[in-house]
């Protein structure tokens, strides 16, 4: 399959391109180091309907599909790939609604989800439950029209500007999977602490938090579909949101191999610039293949879950995975040519590579892509 972009697509693409280049670069730096990320581009982002981009019109969203979405993030993480985070986790929290919820749910929190109105995080792993999701401790326990959860989630993106929570507990702790069960929880309501904020080696733009629930009432309406439908709504939310992770890896690859040419047609030794030696180019040549087979891979995951294809948890793995493993490879190959000083900090090549790092982790390790990949290839 080939992907012509539409006309539509390509104008998105530029605009993005230019408010990334002209508004998001300039601070790209800074954003890593200080361990915030600016509300003043979150407006922008707003303005230009970036953050409301894939939720349906209906609910004062931008109606893109998971292509469309691909194609504005890459934008974004070429330059600044905490920028692209923003929208990304967001959708990430938003998606079990847009999976499960009722209209009245959609209504009164997609509505305010897509205008930037509130920030939504996804809270699905705790201390003793990372890749091993049944496992966890959180509790829901009915309580005539409310459940009382309690429970300790750990890496909660965004967790401490978050004004909701798409949070995952077990309303039967007798089952693994199948006692799951998934609540939207606002973050006002009374019982909810959030803990340490962690010290991460990279993306420090966004933040990462412990988030306690003690006794935590919320009302009967707030559970996404039925009791049990946890695990469901937690593994769809991930095949629709992996390809997500996978063009922010391809965005940062990108951004590392474009740096790398350029200052390899700046930077002289033996009396040549250092792009005319052939180990060279031919890593860069590498590079460049890596990036566009991760790119088709991306968009054709992308496009499978468009149309709701079958494959599309197959796909969205494969794209994780593969995207990201070539971000580690690409942004480790771009520090090496520019050398010692693709070390330092001055030089967003360090930046890249530590970045990479994460993307092969989060929303399930590389391992647990494979683990997905195999079991869909042995059912
Ligand atoms: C910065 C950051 C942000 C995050 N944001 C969020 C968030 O917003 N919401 C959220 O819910 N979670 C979030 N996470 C959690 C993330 O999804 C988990 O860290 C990840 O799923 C792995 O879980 P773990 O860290 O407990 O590792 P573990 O599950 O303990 O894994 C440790 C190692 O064992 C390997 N392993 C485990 N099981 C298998 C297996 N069956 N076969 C082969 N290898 C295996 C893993 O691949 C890994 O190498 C975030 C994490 C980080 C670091």
């Amino acid at each position: 399959m080939t992907y012509n972009l539409t006309e539509d697509q390509e104008t998105l693409r530029k605009t993005i391109g230019r408010f990334a280049n002209e508004k998001v670069s300039p601070l790209a730096e800074e954003i890593e180091h200080s361990g915030d990320y600016p509300d003043e581009l979150i407006g922008m982002m707003n303005e230009l309907g970036i953050m409301g981009l894939p939720y349906e019109e209906k609910y004062g969203g931008g109606g893109a599909d998971l292509l469309t979405m691909s194609i504005a993030m890459e934008e974004l993480a070429k330059v600044c790939a905490n920028t692209a985070m923003v929208p990304i986790t967001q959708e990430l929290g938003a998606m079990p609604i847009v999976v499960m919820g009722n209209e009245e749910q959609k209504e009164k929190y997609l509505s305010k989800i897509a205008t930037g109105e509130y920030r939504i995080a996804f809270a699905l792993t705790e201390p003793d439950a990372g890749s091993d999701v049944a496992s966890m401790k959180s509790t829901a326990v009915r309580d005539g029209d409310n459940y009382i959860l309690n429970g300790a989630k750990r890496f909660i993106s965004y967790a401490d500007v978050a004004d909701v929570f798409s949070f995952f507990a077990k309303t039967d702790i007798s089952q693994g999977n199948n006692g799951i069960s998934s609540f939207i929880v606002e973050r006002n309501t009374p019982g909810i602490t959030i803990g340490k904020k962690e010290n991460k080696m990279g993306f420090k733009g966004f933040s990462s938090c412990e988030v306690f629930f003690d006794n935590v009432v919320v009302p009967k309406a707030n559970l996404l579909g039925e009791e049990g439908d946890g695990f469901k709504i937690a593994m769809e939310t991930l095949d629709k949101t992996r390809p997500l992770v996978a063009i922010c890896g391809v965005g940062l690859a990108q951004g590392a191999l474009d740096y790398a040419i350029d200052y390899s047609k700046t930077r002289t030794q033996f009396g040549k610039p250092i792009s005319r030696f052939q180990g060279l180019q031919w890593m860069m040549a590498d590079m460049a293949m890596q990036i566009e087979a991760s790119r088709q891979l991306v968009y054709k995951a992308a496009t499978v879950v468009d149309r709701n294809e079958t494959k599309s948890s197959m796909l969205g793995a494969m794209s994780k995975c593969f995207a990201t493993d070539v971000a580690m490879k690409v942004t480790t190959d771009a520090l090496q040519i520019v050398g010692g000083s693709g070390y330092m900090k001055e030089y967003p090549t360090e930046r890249y590579f530590r970045q990479a790092k994460l993307l092969q982790i989060v929303e399930g390790t590389n391992q647990i892509q494979r683990v997905v990949i195999a079991g869909q290839l042995l059912k």
